[in-house]
């Protein structure tokens, strides 16, 4: 199971966002378990275009789209590395997702208490950005010291020791882990650490509803960060989510035009897609008069792989996979013209999915 991690400081609007990802959804996902699972883990459904042609196009009666795991990790504070407050705590529940949502506050309201007295991005950013560093700091200090005694043992894997000190390297520069270079086998190597400060993470400004169309001058700085490091950033607003959550669909659009953006310049489906993007997903649908229906796999899976995440009978059982690519089946219209003209391809074990490939297993039992 792929999770995402909401970090950030306290009263920056994690929750709240974390309310409407989830909340946001439960209405329309009659066909699928959008609930929250755990106060702090929701399922959030993943927005697609595609599928929704699909389901013009096959006249599905259901339309199932794939989801993603959010954790909502409260208590983050500076010190945390040092097991302030709760602090390994909440930093463990971040070493088990596998991308991190950085949310940073960009608006001011007299009323919401700032941890640190004022609003000021930059440094609460790199107030999280530091705590995670510290806390692999520490973890890779104690790992290179128990390897130099499996050293002398001699049952050192020597990757995992070079891996470690390009790491520390990097950390005691005050940079995340994830500017340090390593191979495919070094990586591996020290993959079960969950290395905070390595995870694929993205900023989410959070700004006033008054800003969400035009951003400010805290999201301008705060982007000079992102782009330092090479992170995406989305601007939401947490609040005008909340109120979304509420409204109905005509006093929904209203409220919108009063804010001069539409549904899609609101950031929370950008922040969806991007989280998955940033988990390195790809999607491949089944479709046909009964459902069509979004399936989630890992770039560079095989077909019978890709069986396998709607049943494990599909992926013993493999014997080809009927395949047609998204764009190929909506350019002809319909299944049958596509098959007439040649572009539905049956394909076997050995085929990599491809991202939007429709496709229909057949199998053995
Ligand atoms: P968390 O501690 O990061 O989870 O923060 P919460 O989501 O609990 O939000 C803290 C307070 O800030 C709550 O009173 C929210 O209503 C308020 N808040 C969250 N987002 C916004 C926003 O975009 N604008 C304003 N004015 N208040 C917000």
């Amino acid at each position: 199971k792929l999770q995402t991690a909401i970090v950030g400081l306290p009263n920056v609007g994690k929750s709240t966002l974390f309310n409407a990802l989830t909340e946001s959804q439960g209405a329309e996902a009659a066909n699928y378990p959008f609930c929250t699972i755990d106060p702090n883990i929701g399922l959030v459904r993943v927005p697609d275009k595609r599928l929704e042609n699909l389901t013009t196009v096959n006249t599905s009666v259901k339309t199932v789209p794939t989801a993603l795991e959010f954790v909502d990790v409260a208590g983050l504070i500076k010190g945390a590395s040092k097991g302030e407050g709760l602090g390994n705590k909440f930093l463990d529940v971040i070493r088990q997702c596998d991308a991190i949502v950085h949310v940073v506050r960009c608006f001011e309201d007299e009323d919401v208490i700032h941890v640190d007295g004022t609003v000021d991005p930059v440094r609460d950013a790199e107030l999280i950005n530091l705590e995670l560093a510290f806390a692999d700091l520490a973890q890779v200090e104690q790992r290179i010291l128990r390897i130099r005694k499996d050293t002398r043992a001699g049952k050192a894997d020597p990757n995992e020791m070079n891996a470690l000190l390009k790491v520390e390297k990097v950390l005691g520069a005050d940079k995340p882990a994830r500017y340090a270079e390593l191979t495919d086998e070094e990586e591996l190597s020290i993959k079960t650490l969950g290395l905070l400060s390595r995870k694929p993470m993205i900023y989410a400004a959070n700004v006033a509803d008054s800003d969400l169309a035009n951003g400010n001058e805290m999201v301008t700085k705060l982007k000079e960060v992102a782009e330092a490091e090479g992170a995406n950033l989305v601007v939401v607003s947490a609040q005008v989510e909340a109120e979304l959550v509420e409204l109905e669909d005509a006093d929904r659009d209203e409220f919108l035009e009063s804010l001069e953006v539409t549904l899609d310049d609101c950031g929370l489906r950008a922040l969806i897609r991007e989280a998955y993007d940033l988990l390195k997903l790809q999607t491949y649908y089944t479709s046909g008069p009964t459902e069509s229906r979004a399936w989630t796999i890992k770039q560079g899976w095989t077909a019978p792989q890709a069986a396998g995440v709607i049943h494990t009978d599909f992926e013993r059982g493999f014997i080809r996979a009927e395949t047609i690519s998204y764009d190929d089946l909506i350019e002809a219209g319909s299944e049958a013209a596509a098959k007439s003209k040649g572009l539905l391809r049956s394909e076997g074990k050995e085929y990599i999915v491809q991202d939007g490939d429709v496709i229909l297993f057949r199998f053995n039992v």
